[in-house]
């Protein structure tokens, strides 16, 4: 493998708002060179969205108070202001993803899907669909979409997963949804507003209040809205059961549960059972936790590999998840200060994202309960 000459100081993979994000956070360190590649287009994931998918995060454009948009991935930035709506839909979101690149004049390269990653004593080297590039510092922000997990059930594959196209169009009859946590509840109440009856399964039952505030732990408040909205019409279901197995018979599918019963059904049932950390390329370069998720340092970075950092959704420490984008935009500006500071540059401009409470380096000050 070649190798571009000289090094950037940073490369980031993938333009979604992880990656933009961090990207931006990099360009306030001053004289920093980096760059970012993307396999398909800014905001892929969000162009790949179902079109009725929308985000539980609001938007509302509190940033001249200090309460910065919790979509918003740059202090001066607020989707709520640049689409005019509080729950973008992907592709609204994926405008103002690009809005920000070219306002900012992030350097991204697009259709540029990175293929192998390779850490040398000075850093890594990546091989991308445009070819090599040298990096000392490697940031990956690959994103979870693209890795649904599977339930781990029998015939499994006969399900279509909640993030499918397939999985939102209308059905008739009954439809069941494996899984009732956000995105199990985000499509069994499409469903029942289109005029579906529905059965949701999960044994852990996350539909119900759950413990502490933590949205990770808690379904956001418009989610519980719906989820009402839905019961009252007499069509949904919710069963405290797990899904042992799925069956074809006939023109039929059958759900079969741990507690012994059966859920006929005249569609595929649809699995909403989450996502994998989806590390792509550089999986090799993490270790795991005994959860599965990859062990980082305090930094975000890998324990197997210093120098690469992750960037998302799949950041875990402890028992604090950082899956929604107001929590992992918290690490931004902390991966490039670590960055930049290597790198002997100033990173003072980055004090800014803090202020905007945009920038988090004391993770014990993370997971406080709300008191009512
Ligand atoms: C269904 C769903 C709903 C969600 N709703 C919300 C919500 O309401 N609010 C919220 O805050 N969070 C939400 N999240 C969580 C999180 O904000 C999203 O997952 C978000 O997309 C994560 O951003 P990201 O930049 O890490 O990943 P992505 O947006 O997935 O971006 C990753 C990018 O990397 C690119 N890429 C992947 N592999 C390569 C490669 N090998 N080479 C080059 N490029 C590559 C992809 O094409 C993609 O563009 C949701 C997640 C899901 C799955």
């Amino acid at each position: 493998m070649t190798r571009t000459s000289p090094p950037l100081d940073a490369l980031v993979i993938g333009a979604g708002p992880a990656g933009i994000g961090t990207a931006l956070a990099l360009d306030a360190v001053e004289d920093l060179t980096f760059g970012l590649l993307e396999r398909g287009q800014i905001g892929q994931t969000f162009l790949d969205w179902p079109e009725a998918q929308t985000f539980l995060t609001p938007s509302f454009t509190g940033n001249g108070f200090g309460a910065t948009d919790l979509n918003a991935i740059h202090p001066e930035t607020s989707p709520a202001f640049s689409l005019g709506v509080d729950y973008p839909t992907g592709s609204q979101y994926a405008t103002y993803l690009r809005s920000v690149v070219r306002h900012f004049r992030v350097p991204v390269l697009d259709d540029a899907e990175v293929t192998s990653v390779v850490q040398n004593d000075d850093g890594f080297t990546v091989e991308s669909a445009r070819g090599p590039v040298w990096a000392r510092s490697l940031v990956w922000a690959g994103g979870e979409f693209h890795q649904p997990l599977t339930p781990r059930v029998s015939g499994s594959g006969l399900a279509d997963r909640a993030c499918s196209a397939a999985a939102w169009r209308a059905r008739e009859g009954r439809a069941v949804v494996i899984g009732g946590y956000e995105s199990g509840i985000d499509i069994a109440c499409h469903h029942v507003e289109g005029g579906a009856d529905v059965t949701i399964v999960d044994g852990e039952t996350p539909w119900d209040a759950g413990t502490g505030s933590d949205p990770s732990f808690r379904l956001a408040p418009r989610s519980r809205r719906r989820l009402e909205a839905a019961t009252a019409t007499g069509r949904l279901e919710l069963v405290a059961a797990n899904a042992a197995g799925v069956k074809r018979d006939g023109s039929e599918w059958v759900v079969s549960l741990d507690n012994g019963s059966r859920l006929r059904t005249d569609s595929r049932p649809i699995a909403a059972t989450g996502y994998g950390p989806g590390l792509g390329p550089v999986d090799h370069l993490f270790a795991r936790r005994p959860d599965g998720w990859p062990e980082l340092d305090e930094d975000d970075q890998s324990t197997l590999a210093p120098g690469l950092f992750l960037s998302g959704p799949a950041i875990r420490h402890g028992g604090l998840k950082f899956c929604f984008v107001y929590k992992f935009r918290q690490r931004f500006a902390h991966i490039a200060r670590v960055i930049g500071d290597r790198a002997g540059k100033d990173t003072g401009a980055l004090e800014a994202w803090r202020a905007a409470g945009m920038l988090t380096d004391d993770l014990s000050c993370c997971g406080v309960e709300c008191a009512c």
